[in-house]
């Protein structure tokens, strides 16, 4: 690092995040990423975690750790609280310091988003929702606790309830989750019960919409549906989840018993335009100029899940690609700048297609007019889903964790870890 050079303050280290910082590497600056998280995690693979497929240390790696060969960039565990964009200063709590101020010569925001409740914050107690590491080890626990309980439990009522899982909302996530369940009770879990049946469980997903996947062409809205009814999940459609509470849901009026309630059934973007004061659109998200930047604050980019850009008349999707891409652009912006370079042409984001897996052996695909559903769109997803992985090593054991959990039926990381006494 030297000390003349420009900083480029980056909150977040996840894929924007992480993408803008290696985007600098050779750029004549200083990076300092800030993390209130001290790994990065590759979220599309949380479910595998939730439900003991892999183990959360072959889906995140240390941020320093993939950042250390970068000699221009240093890493902050550190909580930021806001932005004071008149002074150029990020406001950080980090280790016993509150309210630390750091000067920023560019900012990238990138602080991504959490789940939300639509007004309900209330449900939040006995839905979680899957968005981190600790969140995926919780479901985990809470999902292998369930069988234990229902092992033991005599009265059928609480026993069904306890064999009962519900998913709020039928997008990727709520189906991936659901069909890997379903899948689990019928392969790893079968034989390991003397009192009850694991394939006996109702897996329930539930939508308000018309139909599951509804970011993919209804051909594989109906590819997955077929998929997801054969695996025995029953998806409920068109209906709204009234109330969440210990007992269960109601939704379409009617009660469901489920001491499992996941909720799977949107996103709010971090409060990033709060910080900075801007236009922010209807989610919350920061409604960003096409080159990525704040309007009238060009060294502040915001990108990923909690930036608003339309393209096409269509506000960007939240995926991990369109964070990417996002980083990559703002790293090649600012390097030009300081370069005095001229600035680039608008951000166009180039959509690679969309991937759902729907249990073992199926996934549907959608990619520049191409199709497909099955076996094949499953490899695809195998093999892309590995290749974005972080780091060799995480590639190498996750690939040999599927071949075995593929050939043996067995899932290796059924751990209940209670949380640790005081
Ligand atoms: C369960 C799940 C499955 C998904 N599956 C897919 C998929 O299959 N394909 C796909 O393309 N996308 C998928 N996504 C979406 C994808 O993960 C996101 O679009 C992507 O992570 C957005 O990247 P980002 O950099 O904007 O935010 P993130 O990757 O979420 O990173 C945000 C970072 O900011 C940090 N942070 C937040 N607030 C602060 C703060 N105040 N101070 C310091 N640090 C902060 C967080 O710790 C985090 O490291 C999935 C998401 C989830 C939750």
């Amino acid at each position: 690092m030297t000390t003349q050079a420009p900083l480029v303050v980056i909150v977040g280290g996840g894929f924007g995040g992480l993408a803008a910082a290696k985007g600098l590497k050779r750029s004549p600056v200083n990076v300092l990423l800030i993390d209130r998280s001290n790994h990065h995690v590759f979220q599309p693979l949380l479910y595998q975690v939730a439900t003991s497929v892999l183990a959360p240390g072959q889906i995140a790696s240390p941020i320093r750790s993939l950042l250390s060969l970068q000699t221009n960039t240093s890493v902050m565990l550190g909580t930021v609280t806001g932005v004071d964009a008149a002074a150029k200063e990020v406001i950080v709590d980090a280790a016993d310091k509150v309210g630390l101020r750091i000067s920023y010569d560019y900012l990238i925001l990138a602080t991504g988003a959490k789940h939300t409740y639509f007004g309900h914050d209330e449900f939040s107690a006995f839905a979680p929702g899957l968005k981190s590491l600790a969140d995926a080890e919780s479901l985990r626990s809470h999902l292998l606790e369930a069988f234990e309980k229902a092992e033991i439990e005599h009265d059928v009522e609480r026993r069904r309830a306890l064999l009962t899982f519900v998913m709020v909302g039928a997008g990727p996530t709520g189906v991936e989750i659901a069909s890997a369940i379903a899948v689990m009770v019928r392969t790893s879990l079968r034989r390991d019960f003397r009192r009850i049946d694991p394939a006996s469980a109702q897996i329930i997903l539930v939508d308000a919409g018309e139909r599951p996947l509804a970011t993919f062409s209804e051909k594989l809205s109906e590819a997955a549906m077929r998929r997801l009814t054969t695996l025995g999940v029953e998806v409920r459609l068109g209906v709204a989840v009234e109330v969440v509470d210990e007992e269960g849901v109601v939704m379409g009026n009617e009660r469901t018993r489920a001491k499992t309630v996941v909720w799977t059934a949107g996103v709010a973007p971090s409060p990033a335009g709060k910080w900075l004061g801007t236009a922010v659109d209807r989610a919350g998200r920061v409604q960003i100029d096409p080159d990525l930047t704040v309007p009238k604050h060009p060294e502040i980019f915001v990108i990923g899940d909690t930036a608003s850009l339309d393209q096409g008349g269509r506000p960007l999707p939240g995926v991990a690609q369109v964070a990417m891409q996002q980083g990559k652009y703002a790293a090649r912006s600012i390097s030009r700048r300081v370069a005095g370079q001229s600035p680039l042409s608008p951000f166009r984001y180039f959509d690679k297609g969309n991937l759902a897996v729907v249990g073992r052996n199926f996934a549907v695909l959608q990619s520049a007019g191409v199709e497909l559903s099955g076996f094949v769109a499953w490899l695809v997803w195998a093999v892309i889903h590995i290749q974005f992985l972080a780091e060799p090593s995480l590639r190498f054991s996750v690939f040999l964790q599927w071949i075995w959990t593929y050939i043996s039926g067995k899932r290796a990381e059924r751990l209940i870890i209670p949380v640790a006494s005081q």
